[in-house]
């Protein structure tokens, strides 16, 4: 890994074994996988960044598959060149691994009640991507460990979608993101939320977050887009997959009774 990456740490590929997404990037597991190389990648800017912003941080900066998938590519090359007889399969967000359990089996942070994991540098605000491995390396693989259960996410939440874990179809990551029309109640809940494309509420209300470092990663640096509009250029960014019916959609939201 380079300077500028990450927070990285290794978990045996049997700690996370029995619970593999059935996703068509299962097919680009290595045979025999042994380990898996972890990496959280940074995204929080400086807090001038996000004035006037209307999406979550994590779509402010340039899409982060581009990066993380660039940087983890790199790292596969070098660890080939000097294990040539293994090998090295990056992924990033489209994986077959649980992607916050083997971070957090790598020792890179702890569980938050939203189901992210806290790093102690950069908090809650990091991307994970990972490199699966057939080469036996030494694995942390430690327990998981809890946030410290303030539970100021839960309450904060508009959606209450905070309980035993986050109910993936109430939170407003998911709203904002599917097809169709949206219900009134939901409307409502992204108008109280402000973000046109997912919510950061129990990220930024977390006290574990309070001194999360800036990215000094530079692409993440170079070209933030704070505010997304009819005429925002969607390519490159974290939302372009949805397509602009869906961006359109929400932004539609907002225009209801000129909010
Ligand atoms: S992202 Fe927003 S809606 Fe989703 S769990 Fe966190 S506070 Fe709730
Ligand atoms: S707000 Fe409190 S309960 Fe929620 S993730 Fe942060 S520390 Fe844990």
């Amino acid at each position: 890994m380079d300077s500028v990456s990450p927070l990285w740490g290794i978990c045996s590929f049997d700690s996370v074994s029995d619970r593999l997404i059935d996703c068509r990037a299962k097919g680009r597991l290595p045979e025999n996988p042994r380990s898996i190389i972890v990496a959280c990648f940074p995204y929080l800017l400086p807090e001038k960044e996000y004035k006037n912003s209307n999406v979550s941080k994590y779509a402010v900066v340039t899409d982060y598959h581009d990066v993380a998938v660039k940087r983890l590519q790199n790292a596969c090359s070098g660890l080939a060149d000097l294990y040539p007889s293994n090998r090295f399969v990056p992924f990033a967000d489209n994986s077959p691994i649980p992607e916050v359990s083997a971070a957090l089996a790598s020792g890179l942070g702890v569980l938050g009640k939203n189901s992210l994991i806290i790093t102690e540098k950069y908090g809650s605000y990091v991307f994970i991507g990972e490199i699966v491995t057939n080469l036996e390396l030494d694995a942390h693989d430690s327990a998981v460990s809890e946030c410290i259960g303030c539970g100021k996410c839960i309450s904060a939440c508009p959606s209450r979608a905070i309980g035993n874990g986050v109910d993936t179809e109430k939170c407003l990551s998911a709203i904002t993101q599917k097809k169709g029309e949206l219900s009134e109640k939901e409307k409502a809940l992204m108008k109280e939320c402000g973000c046109v494309w997912g919510c950061d509420i129990c990220q930024d209300i977390c006290p574990m977050n309070k001194n999360a470092a800036a990215t000094t990663i530079e692409e993440f640096l170079s070209a933030p887009i704070p505010l997304l509009t009819e005429n925002t250029d969607l390519v490159g960014r974290a939302y372009a997959w949805r397509g602009r019916k869906v961006i359109d959609r929400n932004l539609s939201v907002f225009k209801e009774n000129n909010l």
